[in-house]
């Protein structure tokens, strides 16, 4: 059987206008263990080639009425994208001198006809190991972006990360016209440093960890929630204007605050202290220092008001 790594099962595309050999192939290949599918010329193959989840391996006759096999490589080049597709033509022997239009079309690999069914086998199995290290590279790379935008203890953004998306943020709403709907709140959990004092930094970041959860499901769904620092968390926010800024915010303080966390054999009671600002109109520049000053300023204020509390810039508690 023709089976992948965790036995998976391949789609295989034949194309191929002469019922004889179209019939071979597919009896072949079948045997071989793949899931084949099978046209009869090229404008059914390339409809099956840009699909929803299509073949990823595809046996191509250059000579079918419609489109031949080698643009049908062409339009799939143009377009395709990822998951690479692997492409091999079938040629008459009459063909082979033109072999570099089909190389150039983006033809991964060929074949003369008759085609022997052993040296076929072989070369679609190596198409197979072009996808699966494709794949793992693929696999590689997200690994490499979930690492570098994501804060590996609470699995939210990272200040990179927040601070970058705040930034778009406020270009979107530049563009949109009006820049006011951005919003920021910058969250800090109270007497952090006393709890790490006495349990332990390992019992600090589980706290950290379940605050970040709590967070996230105090906000609303196109909220973003990002690790600032140490025990500081930013979300950035957009379209909620000043009430719902501070709805937000209380919902988020009091979805820690009402149950104290479990950590080892202790119950933790924890508070948050948040700070909120909103942008003002026709500031883009310094846009985002100047809002998470601001928040920062209203945080300061929350802290010295008593902690376990919301303050928005412009609240009477916030000194000028
Ligand atoms: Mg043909």
């Amino acid at each position: 059987m023709a089976l992948g790594t965790e036995g998976r099962r391949w789609k295989l595309l034949v194309a191929e206008d002469e019922l004889v050999s179209r019939t071979l192939l597919t009896r072949l290949a079948s045997s071989w263990g793949y899931e084949v599918i099978a046209v009869e010329d090229g404008v059914r193959a390339l409809e099956m080639l840009e699909g929803d989840d299509p073949p990823r391996l595809a046996v191509l006759d250059w000579m079918m009425p419609g489109l031949d096999g080698v643009e049908v490589c062409r339009r799939i080049r143009d377009v395709r994208r990822e998951p690479y597709i692997y492409l091999i033509v079938l040629t008459a022997l009459q063909e082979r001198e033109k072999l570099v239009e089909a190389l150039e079309a983006g033809a991964d690999d060929f074949l003369t006809k008759p085609v022997q069914p052993h040296e076929l086998e072989l070369r679609i199995r190596a198409g197979r190991r072009i996808l699966e290290l494709e794949e793992q590279l693929i696999e590689a790379r997200e690994a490499l972006r979930e690492l570098a935008t994501h804060d590996p203890l609470t699995r939210i953004w990272n200040r990179r990360a927040i601070l970058e998306i705040l930034d778009k943020e406020i270009a979107r709403a530049s563009r949109k016209g009006g820049t006011a709907d951005v919003c920021v709140l910058m969250i800090d959990v109270d007497h952090f440093k006393a709890v790490n004092d006495r349990l332990g930094h390992l019992s600090g970041d589980q706290i950290l960890t379940h605050v970040a959860d709590r967070i996230r499901s105090g906000v609303r769904r196109h909220d973003e929630v990002g690790r600032y620092g140490g025990e500081e968390f930013l979300v950035v926010l957009s379209g909620c204007g000043e009430e719902g800024l501070r709805t937000v915010a209380e919902r988020i303080r009091t979805g820690v605050a009402e149950r104290p966390f479990n950590v080892g054999d202790h119950t933790i009671p924890v508070t948050i202290s948040i700070g909120g600002a909103r942008m003002s109109e026709g500031t883009v520049e310094g846009a985002a220092t100047s809002l998470i000053g601001r928040a920062d300023r209203a945080l300061y204020a929350a802290k010295e008001a008593g902690r376990n509390r919301v303050i928005l810039e412009g609240d009477p508690e916030v000194q000028g």
